[in-house]
């Protein structure tokens, strides 16, 4: 009996299926134990917002952002979801996939009960090491050859506050420590935070030379390599790129400029040949900071033109760095990630223009009318100081060793100031004149969104919703007691002269950051789901085949994984 046409239509059609199935490379099972892929390279821009791609989308070119736009997978959606958008929990977040209540940093630089009552300690110094290398008119006045100019004190830094593994450290521990692991930054936190505790090194600036060093926790020295790069005319070229005719101060003056990103992409390439990374037969690592938007974004705003230059130069940067890499490496052996450590607000004077209630709050005077009140209330007559200098918002930190002499406990301190936060910042909420007859929109007005003490955190006593969670990661502590402040959207502390911006908030805006991978496991597209930066370390070590780090709490984003065969 002859074949009816409709089934061998259907025949020759799953005959095609089976036959491309057989052809199609599948992609090979990625493990990290045999170099499947050779290397994993993590750029982050330190203050990027997710809407920067778009808003420049049409004018990348080459494979610098359009390599993750156009052949990786873009989310154009991912949002921190915590309320503390500082610089370093934002890069140690991106290395842990967790949150500050799963990797202990808050914010970039506090009290710590137990180190000092005198002054804050940053994220990463630690005094039991010392920066290593500097050039001779760098060293500290406490170590021997400083010079008379010598700053008093400068240490050494580590990664002793962070309370969880990264992605590095779970690739160093599934390769009984075969696997190398390397952060870059301008700056020490950003480059120590997202590498981890087992890295085998961190490199940042020396901020008044621009020589790249780290610190004795790493190792006794630098590198050949990272000595002949200093030692070469790169660091020169770069003040020269940044058409200034100063060397003083590397870090204020090129740090700001689209210069400072091809120097640290340079030293990452003397990094990646000097180590001889992706030639170990199991997956290396590097993540590379990119500090130069967020040092001229907090000055002259998201929406400003040396903002859209530095993007385009950065394009740039990146395509000659993605081009070297496919050269070196192949970038068909190469995962690569990008994001940002957290976004921005707008200048407020820009927002406020287009009737957004965007205010500037003086929490210096707010801080002192907190005081007089306490005094007035504990200690009349006095002048104690109830608060430790600040604010680093979003966190007021109280000095316990007031209220216990004065015999009050935790709950009643915190519950308090944050009563007496809400009346100083509402107190300068009044508008100063009478609007105008014809002013049909009245000045913004600072305003307390929400507070919450540290006993309230500890505890979660917060709402049952999308918002106490943001709240909840936000929470750690280092043995002071302190209220959370949120204010109002686009608000921000600030003198009533400040022309700058800042991120610190639980808005969007403060929260929205790029995420976009590259690399052979990935389908590429443009994903509009929601997602946030945890996902990021979940997602490569499960397709590394390792475990998440020790905190981890993001998503395996499988939408955007081929399809993978098993056992191939
Ligand atoms: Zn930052």
């Amino acid at each position: 009996m002859p074949l009816r046409p409709r089934f061998l239509a259907a025949l020759l059609s799953s005959l095609t299926v089976l036959l491309l199935l057989v052809l199609a490379p599948a992609p090979a099972a990625a493990q990290a134990y045999v170099g499947r892929p050779k290397l994993i390279v993590i750029v982050v821009i330190d203050q990027f917002r997710g809407d920067y791609l778009n808003r420049d989308q049409s004018q990348f070119k080459g494979r610098g952002f359009r390599l993750f736009m156009n052949e990786g997978a873009w989310f154009t959606d991912c949002y921190f979801d915590y309320a503390n958008t500082k610089t370093a929990p934002g890069h140690a977040t991106i290395g842990t996939g967790a949150y500050s209540d799963g990797h202990g940093i808050e914010t970039n630089d506090f009290w710590d009960a137990s180190r000092s009552f005198d002054k804050k300690v940053s994220s990463v110094e630690d005094e039991r090491y010392q920066l290593v290398d500097l050039p001779a008119a760098s060293i500290p006045a406490n170590q021997p050859g400083a010079p008379d100019t010598a700053p008093k004190y400068l240490i050494g830094s580590s990664p002793r506050n962070l309370r969880a593994t990264t992605l590095g450290d779970e690739l160093r521990l599934a390769t009984n420590g075969r696997a190398r692991v390397y952060g870059i930054s301008l700056k020490d936190r950003a480059a120590i935070l997202p590498a981890g505790q087992a890295a085998n090194g961190a490199f940042w600036i020396d901020n008044s030379s621009g020589h790249f060093t780290t610190s004795t926790y790493y190792m006794e020295h630098l590198p050949e390599w990272a000595k002949a790069f200093n030692a070469s005319d790169r660091p020169a070229q770069a003040v020269h790129e940044a058409m200034l005719d100063t060397t003083t101060q590397f870090f204020d003056l090129v740090g700001r400029m689209p210069a400072a990103n091809s120097y640290e992409l340079d030293f990452a390439k003397a990094l990646i040949e000097g180590e001889k990374l992706g030639r170990n037969g199991v997956t290396d690592m590097v993540v590379v900071s990119l500090s130069a938007n967020d040092i001229q974004g907090h000055q002259f705003g998201p929406d400003s033109d040396s903002e859209e230059r530095m993007i385009l130069s950065l394009d740039r940067d990146l395509d000659g760095f993605n081009t070297w890499l496919d050269k070196t490496i192949g970038l068909e052996n190469v995962w690569m990630a990008l994001t940002a450590d957290h976004g921005i607000a707008p200048i407020h004077s820009d927002a406020a223009d287009l009737g957004i209630d965007a205010a500037l709050v003086n929490m210096q005077a707010a801080y002192k009318e907190i005081d007089a009140r306490l005094n007035e209330r504990y200690t009349k007559g006095q002048q104690v100081q109830y608060l430790l200098p600040g604010p680093d918002l979003p966190y007021i930190v109280l000095d316990r060793r007031a209220f216990e002499k004065a015999g009050i406990d935790e709950k009643t301190a915190e519950e308090t100031v944050a009563s007496l936060l809400g009346e100083a910042v509402a107190s300068q909420a009044a508008p100063s004149a009478e609007p105008l007859p014809a002013q049909h929109r009245l000045p913004p007005t600072a305003q307390v969104i929400g507070t919450y003490t540290r006993l309230e955190l500890a505890h979660g006593q917060l709402p049952p919703s999308e918002w106490g969670r943001l709240l909840a990661h936000s929470y750690t502590e280092h043995g002071n007691w302190y209220v959370m402040l949120v204010l109002g959207a686009y608000q921000m502390s600030g003198a009533p002269d400040y022309s700058g911006t800042t991120h610190f908030s639980p808005w969007s805006y403060d929260r929205h950051v790029p995420l976009a991978f590259y690399g052979e496991p990935f389908l590429p597209g443009e994903y509009r789901g929601r997602v946030a930066p945890v996902d990021l370390a979940a997602t490569l070590a499960s397709l590394a085949g390792i475990n998440q780090p020790s905190a981890a709490v993001g998503r395996v984003l499988t939408e955007a994984l081929k399809p993978a065969i098993s056992g191939k």
